[in-house]
């Protein structure tokens, strides 16, 4: 069975206006950046990749440690790690794939697309993309680094990934069945609790109507003893048990 681990490797203040779907309140607002592991298959598969440290200091993030340092502590070394679900490609999910030298890149179609298309590079999406990391995506396709998927796939026995699209144009979800029950990673279809559990959009999307149809999916995956994970909410630490300092065993 399989065990899912949180890990957390910054963190950055934003405000609720600046991120709730026509939410009035400035209220600060921390976001905890994660990507998420998956050990107990035949070899351990990471969940996003996280970025490297010229984001982190562009972006004026607090608290950052390499997301390979954080792999590492979890007791796996990067160049071990074989597979990594790449649920979208905005910097903070993609920009840091070569912390992981080995590994496969499992992305969707749609979003593939998307950025090598023609809306990447408006002013409404390009602020969340790393255009050198979007740009290397093109060499990794071609050194056979890249297995584009479309939909529903499994990636190993019990753990699958779900297109939702909505935040991004080909964001997809990860399934986990574990020994407590099926794990949901929802990276960005779900921030934060409160988008999932009000059905409060965030105000970065390409699609409204199949963001919304995400949380409903995200609930159905989950089922009733299920675990929901969301992307970026530092609540992950108190639902789940805090292993040591940024690592949060999920299941
Ligand atoms: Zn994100």
């Amino acid at each position: 069975m399989y065990e899912v681990y949180a890990l957390k490797y910054a963190e950055r203040d934003t405000t609720a206006c600046q991120f709730f779907y026509r939410e009035p309140s400035h209220a600060v607002l921390t976001l905890h950046y994660y990507v998420w592991l998956i050990l107990g298959g035949p070899h351990p598969i990471l969940v996003d990749v996280g970025f490297l440290d010229d984001d982190a200091r562009a972006r004026g993030m607090r608290a950052y440690v390499s997301p390979a340092a954080m792999v590492e502590r979890a007791g796996i070394r990067p160049s071990d790690v074989p597979l990594a679900v790449i649920t979208h490609l905005h910097y903070d999910h993609w920009a840091g794939h070569s912390l992981f030298p080995a590994a496969e890149y499992w992305i969707q179609r749609d979003e593939i697309a998307f950025w090598t298309g023609p809306f990447g590079h408006s002013p409404a999406f390009r602020q969340s993309a790393n255009v050198g990391a979007l740009a290397r995506l093109v060499e990794l396709t071609y050194a056979d680094r890249v297995r584009i998927v479309e939909g529903d796939r499994e990636v190993a026995p019990g753990l699958r990934v779900h297109r939702v699209g909505g935040h991004t144009a080909g964001l997809q979800i990860v399934s986990v069945e574990t020994r407590r029950g099926t794990v949901v990673l929802t990276s960005d279809a779900s921030h934060f609790y409160r988008n999932v559990e009000t059905r409060q959009p965030v105000q970065i999307i390409t699609s409204l109507p199949e963001m919304l149809v995400a949380f409903e999916t995200i609930h159905a995956l989950a089922g009733d003893g299920g675990r929901i994970v969301a992307g970026h909410d530092p609540k992950v630490a108190e639902r789940f048990e805090v292993v040591e300092s940024g690592i949060i065993r999920i299941a």
